[in-house]
This record gives structure tokens, C-alpha cells and sequence, in this order.
């Protein structure tokens, strides 16, 4: 079948829209999904500094929300019609996968940044009938349509507003899951976020959800007042004197805190606005080495990296979607959609800090 995709030849190029091509239907483990919006994500955007390790040219996009067209089989558990959203590829086979840590699959970059699944290597192909990669993130959602393994679809309700979903699968996924599950934050506990995009906001409203209290850290005014309000309480990252400003807001610290930055100044800030025993999460990556400062670890401190929230995508999901309905995680207020020819504005929106989180709608809708 043929079907309009966004396409990365470059990683200096702006994508651009072309017909692609998928040569069969779904294998008995898979479902064809057409994409009702895909989020962007700065994973997708990362492959532009990969060095060539991610495979081009690609449809990238991971965080796709849409309807199953066609199955492999009853075996997928899915049937044409039910509305999904995508997550990440893991194998299902190894002792994190087994251990419901899909996030830490042994196969995790090679399935989700590599190239995906050698079996489907020729099935994907422009119109010229050259290779593409194969799956972005087990999906490659930048599309009208994806092939997808059913593993990796979440059914949800189809009241929900489909096409804001996707985020949920990655982004939304990964803040909101270090709240609720590498940190178990409850009533009365502290947060500090540092970074106040789609990760870091999500860890905000999922922290409010909690009943905890929060402090947003952002270079940002506009990304500051939205983490207002959505319940935090701001600071900006400049002047100096981070660590003793959060105290000074959180009544003498917090007892956990989440870096989305990958700044290794802001990493050193947040661990000295930990309380004894607190518990610091790393989500982006690091592109240099990490100096600590002396003392930062001391009295039981401690730090560990977050992969996807620590999640298993088909039962945060439902949990996110619930809160939405209930008024407790408003993720739609950090979109703005676009259509998906529209996807290098977005890209620039989403490089600025204009917009938290741009969501390309292939049906070309704008909201
Ligand atoms: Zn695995
Ligand atoms: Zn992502």
C-alpha cells in the first residue's frame, strides 16, 4: 500500500512529505494502524546529532495515536476499528521485559533507534522502491499509516480525543511514570522538576495529581507560567543560588528531583536541593561526563537514570488517560497541532521552546 509519510533523507535536511510504500499486509504479531496524530519528541529530533547511528533515510515519529485498519490475526488481540495509542518496542523476551521493565529491554536501542526489527528491512521503501528504515521506535508514525507490533498498542476508550493522544506513549509517558513509579510520590512529598518541557510538565501535573508539592526550574518566563499554572511553583534557573532558593520555597528541600536537562551544573543544583535520602532522576542523556561536587551524594543522596518512566505503557496509559477525564492531567494544554506538512514549522517551534509539545495531524485537522 501507499501512503504519505514525512521523510528524514539528511540528517542536515528539512523531512519532507513523500508517498511511501509498505509491500505486505501485517504479520500474525502486527497491526496496521492509521495515524490520527503523532507527537514530536526531541528523540526524533536527536537523529539529526546521532552521528549516523540511527539509519537514514527514516519516517521517524514515536508517539502515535490512531485506529487499527487491519491485524495479523486474533492473536494480536486487536480488531480493525479500535482506537490505540504507540509506544516503544521492547522484545518481550529477556529478563527486564519479563520483569515488566520493558523500558530496560536488552534490545531497547537496537529496536527503538537502530533500525528496528531486521525482518521488515525490505518492506519499507519510497516510491523509487529504495529502502527505507525500517520502524522508528517499533512505529515510525510521521505518517498517514503505521505497521506497528501489536506488543506496542495500547487500546483506550474512544470517547478520548484521539489525535492529542500520542504523547502519551512517550513524553507524557516518561514524566508522569517517574512520579508515579520510580519515585512513588504521594501526599505531601516534594518535587523539584528542572527543565519545564513536555517531560518536565508532565512530571508537574502527575506531581499535582499526587497532592505533592512542586517546584518548575526553566530559562523560560512563558514555560514558567505554565507550569504555574498547572499548580508548580516557578523559579527561574538564573540568578545563581538554585539549591537555597528551592529550600527557602520548600521549607528546607525535596525529596525528589527530576533533571530533564542533562546540564551538568543543574544536576550538581538539583542534588544539593535534595533532602537526606532523596532521590534525584536523570532523563535526558548525557553528551559529556558527569563531575559531581563533593558532598552532593552525601547523607544517603542518590541518583538513577529514568527510561520511559519506568513504565509498562498498558497500564500507565489508561492511568493518564482516567486522570485527563478527571480533570487532573490536562496534557492537551501543552499542544498545539499541525498538520503533517507542517512538520518542519514544527520542528522549529519545538527548537525554540515555543511550543512544549507540536502534534502532526497526517488528515492535516488543525485545532
Ligand atoms: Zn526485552
Ligand atoms: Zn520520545
Amino acid at each position: 500500500m501507499k501512503f504519505g509519510a514525512a521523510v528524514l533523507r539528511a540528517h542536515g535536511d528539512p523531512f519532507t512529505i513523500e508517498e511511501v510504500m509498505l509491500a505486505e499486509g501485517p504479520a500474525e504479531d502486527e497491526i496496521l494502524v492509521r495515524i490520527a496524530g503523532c507527537g514530536m519528541c526531541r528523540t526524533d529530533l536527536a537523529v539529526r546529532r546521532s552521528g549516523g547511528r540511527s539509519p537514514l533515510p527514516a519516517v521517524l515519529g514515536h508517539e502515535g495515536a490512531g485506529v487499527v485498519a487491519e491485524t495479523g490475526g486474533p492473536g494480536t488481540g486487536f480488531t480493525p476499528g479500535d482506537h490505540v495509542v504507540l509506544s516503544f518496542d521492547s522484545c518481550g523476551q529477556c529478563r527486564s521485559c519479563r520483569s515488566a521493565a520493558p523500558a530496560y529491554c536488552d534490545s531497547f536501542a537496537s529496536l527503538n533507534l537502530f533500525g528496528g526489527r531486521g525482518g521488515n528491512a525490505a518492506r519499507f521503501t519510497d516510491t523509487a522502491g529504495a529502502a527505507l528504515a525500517p520502524r522508528w521506535f517499533g512505529q515510525s508514525s510521521f505518517a498517514e499509516y503505521a505497521m506497528v507490533p501489536a506488543r506496542n498498542a495500547v487500546r483506550v476508550d474512544p470517547a478520548l480525543p484521539l489525535e492529542l493522544l500520542g504523547p502519551l506513549g512517550c513524553g507524557f509517558l516518561t514524566g508522569a511514570g517517574a512520579v508515579f513509579h520510580s519515585f512513588r510520590i504521594g501526599p505531601g512529598d516534594t518535587l523539584a522538576v528542572f527543565g519545564a518541557g513536555a517531560v518536565g510538565l508532565a512530571a508537574v501535573m502527575a506531581a499535582h495529581a499526587a497532592g505533592a508539592v512542586t517546584v518548575a526550574v526553566d530559562r523560560h518566563p512563558g514555560r514558567l507560567a505554565l507550569a504555574e499554572r498547572l499548580h508548580a511553583l516557578p523559579l527561574p534557573a538564573a540568578p545563581a543560588g538554585l539549591p537555597d532558593r528551592i529550600r527557602r520555597l520548600t521549607g528546607g528541600g525535596v525529596m525528589y528531583a527530576l533533571d530533564t536537562t542533562g546540564s551538568p551544573a543543574l544536576i550538581n543544583d538539583a542534588l544539593r536541593s535534595l533532602n537526606p535520602t532523596g532521590h534525584l532522576g536523570l532523563v535526558a542523556r548525557l553528551h559529556t561526563a558527569l563531575p559531581l561536587e563533593p558532598g552532593t551524594l552525601d547523607r544517603g543522596r542518590r541518583i538513577s537514570h529514568i527510561c520511559e518512566g519506568d513504565a509498562v505503557p498498558a497500564l500507565l496509559i489508561p492511568r493518564l488517560t482516567a486522570l485527563w477525564q478527571a480533570g487532573l492531567f490536562p496534557f492537551d494544554q501543552l499542544i498545539r497541532t499541525y498538520p503533517l506538512a507542517g512538520i518542519n514549522e514544527a520542528e522549529r517551534d519545538c527548537e525554540t521552546g515555543r511550543v512544549v509539545k507540536p502534534v502532526l495531524i497526517p488528515g492535516g485537522r488543525e485545532r
